[in-house]
């Protein structure tokens, strides 16, 4: 009996189903790098706060340390009994009533000081300082571990960890992180037609763009290309092609997914036993967007990897996705379907794909029934900032998507966009 034939979904349907599974995926081995290499690398390890933070109360001002109380009546005199520097070899002494002491930012208040007077405020002359101005307690200071107590924990597994998440590293003392080792992601183009980059195209050729495409958005999704040859529209090459990338993480395919005659890679996985899990989305482009599985004691072949602990539920199945041909397809594909599967490979913690909206600059007309990610620049200054549609000749206008910086998502029910609505946009 022929298997049911696998659905094609809507947007967000399609989405769901690549982010179930991708829930359902573990990332591979872990190994610790210096702290600076583990920029953009994904945190294996949680980290915690090695002391108070701050460590003691501390002054966000240059000024005077004083007790609120001692400002009741104004204008006030105070006696100043010392300066407090930031990193003074020792805690200063106690503040008695009466005092202040002058105090620098990120310096530690004293005993007694509840609140910092700004320098602006205040006369000194000799050893006696004016205070024009009321206080209430704790301004101009952070109390000692206000922004974190020792222990708590400042960062998880799973953070995709920026220039702020390696400053906190560094602020407790990491000179290391754990990191997942980057998954090993498949790029397998197809098509007969496609040539190398180096290569003098015949009048009919087109060069392989879509493997470097992919690959730049492989390294900036967290994962490591393995760029395989180009596979001709043929199914033994092609089927020992798609073994060679099932050896990967994950295997990225392009082309020879829609329904021409010669577009073989669906059947060749068929042949491998493979799952499909949707063959297509509503959307445009990326339209014949295909994603699934093949499990390894199904197709009767060992399907293992580097990263991937050799007994982890992972190898018994590798996932795989068919992205169209055609190059903005296969860059949209790759943002909405591909991104959320290597990033759980990754061993990121999932999140949710969000629209940014923005002013819609000139009307769009067009026809219901597909989700629509069209490219778009997003322009105008502060908070006059504007998008409109780039002219294109289709999803094969490298160039168009080259001179866009954003899309814009076009709902499935609208067919008429007036020029001045805010309107959902996906940046990259
Ligand atoms: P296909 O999905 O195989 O029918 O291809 C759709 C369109 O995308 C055709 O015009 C192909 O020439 C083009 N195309 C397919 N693969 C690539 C590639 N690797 N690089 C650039 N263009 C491609
Ligand atoms: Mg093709």
């Amino acid at each position: 009996m022929p298997a049911p034939q696998p659905p094609i979904l809507t947007f967000e349907e399609a989405r769901r189903t690549v982010e179930d599974h991708a829930a359902h995926s573990t990332p591979g081995a872990e190994e610790t790098v210096p702290l600076l290499q583990a920029a953009g690398r994904v945190l294996a390890e949680p980290i915690a706060a090695d002391r108070d933070i701050p460590p003691f109360p501390r002054s966000t001002r240059d000024g005077y340390a004083v007790s609120a109380a001692d400002l009741a009546t104004l204008p006030t005199k105070l006696k100043v009994i010392g300066e407090i520097k930031a990193g003074p070899a020792q805690l200063p002494p106690a503040l008695n009533r009466g005092q202040a002491f002058s105090i620098m930012t990120g310096a530690p208040l004293p005993q007694g000081a509840d609140a910092v007077v700004m320098v602006e405020y205040t006369s000194q002359q000799d050893d006696s300082v004016e205070i024009k101005k009321a206080i209430t307690p704790g301004e101009n200071i952070v109390a000692q571990a206000a922004e974190a107590k020792r222990g708590t924990l400042l960062l998880d597994r799973g953070t995709r960890l920026n220039e702020a998440d390696i400053a906190l590293a560094a602020s407790v003392g990491k000179a290391k992180l754990q990191v997942f080792v980057r998954p090993r992601v498949a790029v397998l183009t197809t098509g007969d037609e496609i040539v190398e980059v180096q290569a003098e195209p015949g009048p009919t050729q087109i060069r392989n763009s879509n493997l470097y495409s992919l690959a730049v958005q492989i390294l900036q999704g967290g994962g490591e290309p393995v760029l395989l040859p180009i596979a001709p529209d043929e199914p033994r090459r092609l089927r020992q092609l798609i073994e060679e990338g099932l050896q990967s993480d994950l295997l990225l395919m392009t082309g020879g997914v829609s329904m021409g005659r010669y577009d073989l890679v669906e059947q060749v996985l068929a042949d491998l036993q493979a799952e499909f899990f949707f063959t297509g989305a509503k959307i445009q482009p990326g339209k014949p967007i295909v994603f699934g599985r093949v499990n390894s004691w199904r197709s009767g072949r060992l399907v293992r990897s580097g990263p991937t602990a050799p007994d982890s539920p992972q190898d018994q199945h590798k996932y795989f996705f068919g992205l169209p041909g055609n190059p903005v397809s296969t860059m949209v594909t790759f943002e909405l379907f591909a991104r959320p599967m290597l990033e759980a490979l990754a061993g990121m913690s999932p999140h949710p794909l969000v629209f940014l909206h923005a002013r819609l600059k000139s009307e769009i007309r067009t026809k219901p029934g597909l989700t629509r990610f069209l490219p778009a620049t997003l322009s105008g200054k502060y908070e006059d900032s504007q998008v409109e549609l780039v002219p294109w000749q289709g999803s094969g206008d490298i160039a168009a998507r080259s001179r866009s910086n954003c899309y814009i998502v076009i709902p499935p029910d609208r067919d008429h966009i007036p020029a001045g609505e805010w309107i959902p946009t996906m940046l990259r």
